[in-house]
C-alpha cells in the first residue's frame, strides 16, 4: 500500500499532526494508500514557501514558463499508462476511458496552454498623444480545489495556465482520489521545478480545504466542485476580496428535434447520459424528446444502454466500472427509489444485478446504467443533480416548451440539441440558460473557448484567454512621452 505525502517547498512530507486517511479502491473497497490528513499548519508552510518562489517564477518571460509547460506535457506523456491505470484504480471508471480522457486530456492541458502561452501579443493601446500598455502579471500564490470526478485532467486544466501566468500554486485534489495529484508532484520534482512554485496538500475539505481558502497569503482561488461546496468558497473567499472562480454543478438537458438523426442522435444522447458512469458535470442527465419522435427514439436508446458492458474497471473492454464509492452509490440509489415513489418508470437499470455474475463483486460500487420515464420535469431527480449513471425522460411539443423544461432547474451549465436544422438550433440555443450548449455533438472541447455556468453552475470562465485572465492581475500603463513611439 502507498504511503502518499504532500509536497511542500519541494520536499515529500507527511501531516504536521502525523494524521492520515484511506484511499479506497471503489471496484474492490480495499485500501490503495494513506494520504496525510492535512490542516492550517499545512497550508501555512506551503503558502509561505509559495510567497517565497513566486516573485522568481513571476521574473520569468511567459516563453521560459511555456517552454517549462511542455517539459511537464513531455514528461507527463511518458506516464501516460501509469496516469490512467492510477485514476481507473482511484474511481472505478473503466481503463479505456482513463486512457482515453484522462491521461491525454492532462498532458494537452500543459500543451495546449505552452502554445497559447507562446501567441500572445503585447496588448497595447494607442491614443493621439500617448501609449497604453497593458500588463498580465501572476496574482501571487492561488489555491486550486478539485474532486474526484476527473482528478488530473481538471487539476492540470488550473495548474497549467496558473503556472504560465506566474503564479505560486497551493493544490488540493479530492480525498478520494489523490494518486495522479502525486504523480504530478513526482514529475514536477523530477523536472526540479523550483521549489515551492508548486505545492500539493492531501486532507479533507472542510480542513484543509477550508484552511486554503482562509489562508491569507493565497489571493485567488480556482474551485471546481459541488454547488453546495461553491457557496462555502464563495462565503469564505469574497469577504477577503481573493479573486474567485466557480466551476460548479450541472443537471444538462439533451433536446432532440423532430428533425434529428435519430442514429447520431442515440449515440451521442448515450455518450452524455453515460459516459464516466455519469459523472461528469456536463453529463446529460435529462433527455428532452420531441413526443413525434420520442417512441422511436427511446426503443433505440434502451437498446444501446442495455448492450453497455458494465465491469471490471481495469478491463479492456469494460464500458462502466464503479460510481465513486458505496456512499455515492447509496446516495444514487435513494434517488431511483425516490424515481419510483414519485411514480417514474424504470426502462432499464436501476439495479446491482451484474455483481456476482460478471465480474464485479458486491465490495464494488456498481450500478446498472438507469434510464427513468414518467416524471415531471418539475421533480427532484429532473432538477437535482444525483452525479451518477442515471437519465430521466421527458417529452416536448413546441420548441417553446423545450426551452421552458430545459430552464427548469438551479443549473445553467451544458446541453446539447440534436436537429438537422443549425438555425433552429443555434436560436434554441439561445434560449437556453446555460454557459455551453453543443449542437449535434456533446463534450467537444476547444480548449480556447469558454468554459464554465451560469446561474448556481458558477461563476467565472476558464479556458484560453479566460484562464490567462483569471490566473493574472491586469494593469495599464499609460506614457506619455515627447515622442509616443519611444515607450
Ligand atoms: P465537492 O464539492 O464535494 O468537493 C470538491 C473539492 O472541494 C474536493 O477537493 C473537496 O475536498 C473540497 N472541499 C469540500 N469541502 C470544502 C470546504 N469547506 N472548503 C474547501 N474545499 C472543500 O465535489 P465532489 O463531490 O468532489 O465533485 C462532484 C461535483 O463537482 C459535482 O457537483 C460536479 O458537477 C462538480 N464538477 C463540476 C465541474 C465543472 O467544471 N463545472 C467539473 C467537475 C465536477
Amino acid at each position: 500500500m502507498l504511503a502518499l505525502m504532500n509536497y511542500i517547498d519541494g520536499q515529500f512530507v507527511p501531516a504536521a499532526s502525523g494524521q492520515t486517511l484511506e484511499d479506497i479502491n471503489p471496484a474492490t473497497g480495499q485500501r490503495i494508500a494513506t494520504i496525510p490528513r492535512s490542516e492550517h499548519q499545512d497550508v501555512e508552510q506551503a503558502a509561505h514557501a509559495a510567497k517565497t518562489a513566486q516573485p522568481e517564477w513571476n521574473a520569468l518571460s511567459l516563453e521560459q514558463r511555456a517552454d517549462w509547460l511542455d517539459l511537464i506535457a513531455d514528461a507527463l506523456q511518458a506516464k501516460h499508462e501509469a496516469i490512467a491505470q492510477a485514476e481507473s484504480l482511484d474511481t472505478g471508471k473503466p481503463i479505456s476511458l482513463a486512457r482515453r480522457v484522462d491521461a491525454s486530456r492532462s498532458v494537452e492541458n500543459f500543451r495546449f496552454f505552452a502554445n497559447f502561452g507562446r501567441q500572445q501579443t503585447p496588448l497595447t493601446f494607442e491614443m493621439d498623444d500617448a501609449i497604453n500598455l497593458v500588463h498580465r502579471n501572476g496574482l501571487g500564490v492561488v489555491g486550486l480545489i478539485t474532486p474526484w470526478n476527473l482528478p488530473l485532467y481538471l487539476m492540470s486544466w488550473k495548474v497549467a495556465p496558473a503556472l504560465l501566468m506566474g503564479n505560486a500554486i497551493v493544490a488540493k485534489p479530492s480525498e478520494m482520489t489523490p494518486l495522479t495529484a502525486n504523480i504530478l508532484a513526482e514529475t514536477l520534482h523530477e523536472l526540479e521545478l523550483p521549489k515551492g512554485v508548486f505545492n500539493l496538500v492531501h486532507g479533507l475539505g472542510p480542513e484543509v480545504g477550508q484552511a486554503i481558502l482562509e489562508h491569507p497569503i493565497i489571493n485567488g482561488i480556482s474551485f471546481t466542485g459541488g454547488t453546495a461546496t461553491g457557496r462555502i468558497v464563495a462565503a469564505t473567499a469574497a469577504p477577503m476580496f481573493k479573486k474567485l472562480s466557480l466551476e460548479l454543478g450541472g443537471k444538462n438537458a439533451t433536446i432532440v428535434l423532430e428533425d434529428a438523426d435519430l442514429d447520431k442522435a442515440v449515440q451521442g444522447a448515450v455518450r452524455a447520459a453515460f459516459t464516466n458512469s455519469g459523472q461528469v458535470c456536463l453529463c446529460g442527465s435529462r433527455l428532452m424528446l420531441h413526443s413525434s419522435i420520442a417512441e422511436a427514439f427511446l426503443e433505440r436508446f434502451v437498446a444501446e444502454v442495455k448492450s453497455m458492458r458494465i465491469g471490471d474497471p481495469k478491463e479492456d473492454l469494460t464500458q462502466i466500472g464503479t460510481v465513486i464509492s458505496m456512499e455515492h452509490l447509496a446516495k444514487v440509489e435513494s434517488y431511483i427509489k425516490l424515481a419510483v415513489d414519485e411514480g417514474g418508470e424504470i426502462l432499464t437499470g436501476g439495479t446491482r444485478d451484474m455483481v456476482g455474475q460478471i465480474g464485479p463483486t458486491a465490495e464494488g460500487a456498481y450500478l446498472a446504467p438507469t434510464v427513468i420515464s414518467g416524471l415531471s420535469h418539475l421533480s427532484r431527480c429532473a432538477t437535482e443533480e444525483i452525479f451518477g449513471p442515471v437519465v430521466t425522460v421527458h417529452t416536448f411539443d413546441t420548441l417553446e416548451e423545450a426551452t421552458t423544461m430545459a430552464n427548469a432547474t438551479e443549473y445553467g451549465l451544458a446541453g446539447s440539441i440534436w436537429t438537422q436544422d443549425l438555425e433552429v438550433g443555434q436560436a434554441l440555443a439561445q434560449t437556453i440558460d446555460t454557459g455551453i450548449v453543443w449542437i449535434n455533438t456533446w463534450l467537444h472541447r476547444d480548449l480556447r473557448t469558454p468554459f464554465g455556468g451560469v446561474k448556481h453552475s458558477g461563476v467565472g470562465r476558464e479556458g484560453g484567454q479566460w484562464s490567462l485572465g483569471f490566473f493574472s492581475e491586469t494593469t495599464n500603463i499609460c506614457v506619455m512621452g515627447p515622442n509616443k513611439n519611444d515607450a
